[in-house]
Formats: C-alpha cells, structure tokens, sequence
C-alpha cells in the first residue's frame, strides 16, 4: 500500500471514528432529553387524572394533554385496581415489583416495547397512598428520533465521502513534493551523474532530504569518476610496459642477433615484465585493502618486528638502501608494540613509505622514528629527498598520481594510495608533509591494544571490538 493511500484511509478513519462518537452523543442525549420530557408529561398526566377525579369526581378526556395508547390506572398500596382512565383499552402489565418500587421511591419508570410507563405514588384527601401508572407512546418523539438517526447516519455517510475525497486530494498534494523528487532521481543515471536536484527556498524535511541526496550524487560521482579513471589509468600503465616488449621483440627479430644483443634484449624485457609484476601485484594488493574490513585476518602484530622484517626485505632487493629505525621513548609495556591488523599488508605499507623515502632522495636514506602515546603508536618516515611541490601533495594518495618532478625515477603510482588504504583499514591516519629540496615526512598514526588507565591497569583488547 503506497503513502497516499494509507494517509487517506488513516485521515478518514480518524474523521470517521470522531464524526461517529459525535453522531451517537447528539443521538443519545436528544434520546435522554426525549425520554426525560415523555416522563414529565406522563407524570403530569398522572397527576392531573388523580386530581380531576379526586376534584370533579371524573376526567373529561378532551381536558387532557392527547397521547397515543395513553392509559392511566390508579392502584391501592395493596395493588388492587381503582380506576382505569380507558376500558376499552388493555391496562399496562405492571408487575408486583414495579408497585412496590413506586411506594418506595415515589416515582418509577418502564418501558415495554415503544410503551413508556411511570408509577407515582399520591396521597388523596384520606392521606391514603395510591399507585397512579400513566403510560403511553412518544409517537412524535419517537418518529423524531428516528428521523434524527436517518439524517446522522446519512450525514455521517456523506461526511466519509467527503472526508474520503478530501484526504486523497490532501495526501497527493503534500506528496506532491516526493513525487517531483522521485521523477528527478529517476532521470540521474551513469550518464548524467553530475546533474542534482532542486531544492527550492523550502527550509523543509524534503529540502533536507533532497540536499541529502545531492551530498550522496557528489560522493558517487568522485567515486565513479575514479573508478573511470583508475581503469583507464591502469590499462594505461598495463599497455605501454606491453607495448614497449612488442617494440623490443620487433626490432631484436629484424636480423640475426649475436649471443650478447639477445642477453640484452632479453634483459630488458624480463626488467618490463618485473615491473608489471609489480604493478599487477600491487593492483591485487589495492583491491585487497578496498575490501570490507571483516573479510580481513586481523591479529596481533609486533609493529617494530614489522618494521625491522620490511627494512631486511628492502634491502636485500636494494642494497644500497639505508634505512634506520629507531624508538623516540621506550615502551613500559610490551602491548604497546602490539597493533590488530593484517601483517602482510601493513608490511606492504611500511615497505612503500621506505622504498619512496630511499628512491626519491639521493642519498637513499630513510629514517623511521617510532613513538608511544596512550594508546596510539605513532610512526614517521622521514627522508631528505626531492621532495613534493606544494601543488602535488593534495593528490599523492590519488591511484596513478605522479608528480612531474620525479617521473624519471620508476613507479606507478598505486604505492601511496594502497599505502593509504591499508592506514584507515586499520583505523589510522597518515599525512605528509614536503618541502622541495629539503625533503619528506609521513605521519602515521595507528591504535594499540594496549590502554594505560591510571591505575596502571591495562586494558588489552578494547579496540578489538573497535576493528
Ligand atoms: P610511485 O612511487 O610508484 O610513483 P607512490 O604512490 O608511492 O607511487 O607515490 C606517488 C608519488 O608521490 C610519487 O610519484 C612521487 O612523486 C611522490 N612521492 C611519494 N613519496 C615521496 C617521497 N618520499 N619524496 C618525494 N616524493 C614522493
């Protein structure tokens, strides 16, 4: 069931319960008010037969008030019968109990059927107690409240329709709004992701709520834009190291080559094939950190352990790296040391910052510093290199972003922003810092599982439930 209709079926259910309770009130008060005037009339009758006939000795029917089926019967105390106003008429079967409520509380009410009946007790000139029962038939009373409960019933009918209509009419028109809304959604899709939706001067929840999905167009844009360019950019960078082999291939198979050209030919392409390895492995890596967190193997891990096994790495494959690594204060605690992650790839992270530090600064040196907070573990890896023009910084955790000034130095460009990646899997952050000829500073920042309280207990594992 859509909105529309559910806010209209509620809207005449609402307007329809308290039309109803108004309806039966007005149809049972006019009932009490009819009831109350027939019972006064009826007592008056009573009254007047008792005295006309005490006073004159008779009652002349023209002097009383004419009502349909009327009958007046006078009873002793004891319930025998004294006068009958109409003989031919049958009297109103009174019970022995209704008499003896009558002597007791003076005035008693009935009904059987349409007749309504009232017993008053009277005493005549001999201060005897009689029973007088008057009753008859409200025949206008009555038919007016028939009438009455035709013309509520019918009206309250009428109010449904109305109400109904009006409601339907109200709901599309405060929809209205949401339908616009809808239709502008529909018309974005892949082609025209940049296109937004209006919204108006209204200071309204559906303004909010189409600024909301303004705010999510823009971040699936920057992400689809991305996408498209990370695709183009590793096709990229995947077609020219192929391309550059195919060219080699060519030009070594013109003529007969001697032993030593074919070495060296050979060489360079397995130099282009390492290099794509390089590349593909660290677009597997990319695509392994932009998985959900969950999907991760986090354990314990000894962060300088870490820090030590990527320098020896490093420096097998590139000896003439220098990498030192060294602590700013002493850890009281072993915990300190201790992060929850995923080992291989925070190695792959750290061994990015070492090899960036050592391959963009002639000197080939890079200094990691190791520093314990209360609960966090900050990282910095320092180099004296080329450093980063000021222009290129907000871009350098961009996959594929290069900065002009170090293209003749090899790489794809991807180490950065997996690097970055890896960081916020874990719950860090990484920044930098650069000045041009002088040289580099990352900043990481990563949660122990160690949490010194003051009373030195420690609290190893709260941010387990954090990752
Ligand atoms: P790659 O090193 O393969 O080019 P990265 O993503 O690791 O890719 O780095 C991106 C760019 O950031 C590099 O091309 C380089 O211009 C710049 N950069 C990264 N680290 C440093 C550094 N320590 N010193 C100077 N420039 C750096």
């Amino acid at each position: 069931m859509n909105i529309r209709t559910r806010l209209t079926l509620l809207f005449v259910l609402l307007v329809a319960s308290i039309v109803l309770l108004f309806t039966v009130s007005v149809y049972y008060l006019y009932d009490q008010f009819r009831e109350q005037e027939f019972q006064q009339r009826l007592e008056e009758k009573a009254f007047t037969t008792v005295r006309l006939r005490e006073d004159v000795g008779e009652v002349p029917r023209a002097d009383l008030p004419v009502m349909t089926e009327e009958q007046v019967t006078i009873y002793t105390s004891l319930g025998v019968v004294l006068y009958n106003q109409d003989s031919q008429r049958p009297r109103l079967p009174v019970t022995p109990e209704f008499l003896s409520k009558v002597k007791l509380h003076q005035h008693q009410y009935t009904r059987i059927g349409d007749i309504e009946a009232i017993g008053v007790l009277h005493l005549n000139t001999r201060k005897e107690p009689l029973i007088i029962v008057a009753s008859g038939k409200d025949r206008y009373g009555l038919s007016k409240l028939d009438r009455l409960r035709e013309i509520l019933f019918s009206g309250w009918l009428l109010s449904l329709v109305i109400v109904g209509i009006a409601g339907y009419l109200f709901a599309t028109d405060a929809l209205r709004p949401v339908a616009e809304l809808i239709t502008q959604v529909n018309a974005i899709s892949a082609n025209n992701i940049h296109e937004r939706l209006r919204v108006g001067r209204q200071r309204d929840e559906l303004a909010d709520l189409a600024r909301t999905f303004n705010d999510l167009l823009i971040r699936l844009e920057e992400a689809f834009v991305l996408q498209k360019s990370f695709v183009s950019h590793a096709s990229h960078e995947l077609r020219t190291p192929l391309t550059v082999m195919m060219g080699q291939i060519e030009v070594t198979r013109l003529q007969a080559r001697s032993t030593e050209e074919y070495e060296i030919a050979f060489d360079a392409l397995l130099d282009e094939v390492k290099s794509m390895i390089r590349l593909v492995n660290g677009l597997l890596e990319l695509a392994r950190a932009s998985t959900d967190a969950v999907m991760l193997n986090y354990q314990p891990v000894r962060i300088d352990e870490l820090l030590w096994q990527s320098q020896s790495l490093l420096v097998s494959k590139k000896p003439s790296y220098q990498i030192d690594i060294d602590f700013d204060n002493i850890p009281v605690q072993e915990e300190e040391l201790v992060i929850l992650g995923e080992e291989s790839l925070l190695q792959t992270a750290f061994q990015n910052l070492m090899e960036n530090g050592c391959k963009y600064s002639s000197n080939e040196r890079v200094s990691v510093r190791i520093l314990f907070e209360r609960g966090q573990l900050k990282l910095t890896f320092s180099d004296q290199g080329y450093g980063i023009p000021e222009t290129d910084l907000p871009h350098i955790f961009e996959p594929f972003y290069r900065s002009e000034s170090t293209m003749t130095i090899s790489g794809h460009g991807i180490g950065l922003a997996l690097t970055q990646r890896i960081i916020e899997l874990h719950q860090g952050h990484i920044q930098v810092e650069s000045v041009v000829g002088k040289g580099t500073i990352f900043r990481i920042t990563l949660p122990t599982t160690y949490n010194s309280s003051s009373d030195g207990t420690n609290k190893i594992g709260e941010s387990v439930s954090a990752v």
